[in-house]
């Protein structure tokens, strides 16, 4: 398979969902349940996250082979350098390799336990995920995505230096990115203006997170680093006893934005799930429905 065979955008914006290795029986039912819904739409590619260690990561490594096999879609394997010297990525992308997986979301990773904590590398291990998309260059033609951040990465000193390492990994080989959740288009219309102005033509699809419940979002917010709107925090914890409403409001709002973001020229959209389909299915089919009608 041909890097240029990638999960890329072409005329049309491409859509796909993210996942996480569930830790439970029934957490894989759910999961299983979500890609079998997903499956049906025909996504660009679907992705699988990876753990910070442990069984996680063996669990990341089960799904997306599992995925793979046994349906038709298009499975990226996210993979950090956390705590993993070279050999052990090497023998992880090779087992991707061996069961056909050539698509890998190549990232540097947060330190375990504290994310904001100081970053040890492995001692025979990476520093920037820059060194594992040159690894995954020279052991084969996969296709490589990266991680972009419309609010600035949170170790980054300023645009300038996020922006140039940015732009090394796409010369290293990243055929696509997709961003950090965040909550207001403009941020994610500056980082492509910055990445566009700095002679890069990376496609950099952005992540849509459904916000439907306040006090789940406020701590993945903080854990990304990803500034929250507080209207839409005021609204949604009016809402926190009537999941319902909460659900209808934060699939407006995801809608609202996602639909803007397709509208300034965004090369698709990737959706968290959680592995559950309701709030990411209905925001793609409300952003479908509408642009159906507005081609008729
Ligand atoms: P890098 O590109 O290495 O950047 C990290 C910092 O170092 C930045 O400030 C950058 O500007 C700077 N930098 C980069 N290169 C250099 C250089 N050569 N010299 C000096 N400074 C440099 N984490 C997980 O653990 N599992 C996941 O599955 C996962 N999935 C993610 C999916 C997406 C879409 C995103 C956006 C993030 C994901 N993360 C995941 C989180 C990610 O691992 C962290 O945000 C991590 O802090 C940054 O990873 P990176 O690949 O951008 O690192």
């Amino acid at each position: 398979m041909s890097p240029a065979r990638g999960p890329l955008p072409g005329t049309e914006p491409s859509f796909s969902f993210e996942f996480f290795p569930p830790k439970t029986d029934t957490g894989e039912r759910v999961l299983w349940d979500t890609v079998r819904r997903v499956e049906a739409l025909a996504p660009a590619f679907v992705s699988v996250t990876y753990g910070a260690g442990g069984s996680s990561r063996e669990r990341t490594v089960d799904v997306t082979r599992r995925i793979a096999a046994e349906t038709t879609l298009r499975p990226v394997a996210h993979l950090t350098a956390v705590g993993h010297s070279v050999a052990e990525l090497r023998h992880i992308i090779g087992r991707y390799a061996d069961a056909g997986i050539r698509d890998v979301l190549a990232l540097r990773g947060d330190p375990p336990g504290d994310p904001n904590g100081p970053w040890v590398p492995h001692p025979e291990g990476f520093t920037h995920a820059v060194e594992l998309i040159e690894l995954l260059r020279e052991l084969g033609e996969f296709t490589v995505g990266v991680a972009a951040f419309p609010e600035l990465h949170p170790r980054s000193p300023d645009w300038e230096s996020d922006i140039r390492h940015f732009v090394a990994k796409c010369r290293a080989g990243a055929d696509y990115a997709i961003t950090q959740m965040f909550f207001h288009v403009e941020d994610y219309l500056r980082l492509r203006d910055r990445v566009a102005a700095a002679g890069c033509d990376t496609p950099v699809i952005p992540e849509i997170m459904p916000a439907t419940d306040v006090r789940q979002i406020r701590r993945f917010a903080e854990l990304s680093h990803a500034a929250f709107p507080e209207d839409l925090a005021h609204r949604l914890e009016a809402a926190r006893d009537r999941p319902a409403d909460g659900h209808r409001i934060g699939v407006e709002y995801a809608t609202a934005m996602a639909e803007r973001l397709l509208s300034e020229g965004a090369p698709g959209l990737h959706y968290i799930t959680l592995n559950r389909s309701t709030a990411a299915l209905d925001i793609h089919r409300n952003v479908t429905t509408a642009r159906s009608l507005r081609a008729r």
